[in-house]
């Protein structure tokens, strides 16, 4: 059975790099300003015999008149709609932000199957964040590299249950 994942989370997490990494073509942009992606991409993803749609959740960061929480949630809210699963990404360096709080909240409300990784975990410079992590209350978090391409076999482990 296929299966869809939404990777949620603040901007500059990693969410595109996963995304990317996942479906293995340069359908979401990324880069180091904030906010080249717009609204929501979908591709088609492959993690070992695992196959699904996996939508990234961008355009969070643009400069409108409403709030970024106010966009987060509805952006959110939509992804997880269309989802089966919640890939929850924050960035072990900078640890659990309010924001990354108020992601959880969210996803609480919404009652959805979430994952919890910890991005940006290559070297020990990220064991705080992964520790904190484990705070949010929404089970063993993956330690996670997107751009290094670390942590996808417990993303497997963690999916393939599911699946
Ligand atoms: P998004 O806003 O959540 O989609 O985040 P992006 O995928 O655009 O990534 C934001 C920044 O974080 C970019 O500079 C990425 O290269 C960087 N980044 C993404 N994944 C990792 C990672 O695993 N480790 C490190 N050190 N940087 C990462
Ligand atoms: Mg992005």
């Amino acid at each position: 059975m296929s299966f869809t994942l939404a990777i949620v989370g603040r901007p500059n997490v990693g969410k595109s790099t996963l995304f990317n990494r996942l479906v293995g073509k340069r359908l979401a942009l990324v880069d180091d300003q904030p906010g080249v992606t717009r609204d929501l991409r979908e591709g088609a993803a492959r993690l070992g015999d695992l196959r699904f749609t996996v939508i990234d959740t961008a355009g969070l960061e643009e400069a409108t008149d409403e709030s970024l929480e106010g966009r987060m949630r509805k952006l959110t809210e939509r992804a997880v709609d269309m989802a089966d699963i919640c890939l929850f990404l924050i960035d072990a360096r900078a640890g659990v932000t309010p924001t990354d709080e108020l992601f959880t909240d969210i996803l609480r409300k919404r009652s959805a199957h979430v994952i919890v990784a910890a991005n940006k975990s290559e070297g020990s410079a990220a064991d705080a964040g992964v520790i904190e992590a484990y705070g949010l209350g929404l089970g063993e978090p993956i330690r996670l590299s997107a751009e290094h391409g670390e942590g996808l076999n417990d993303l497997y482990a963690q999916l393939m249950p599911l699946a």
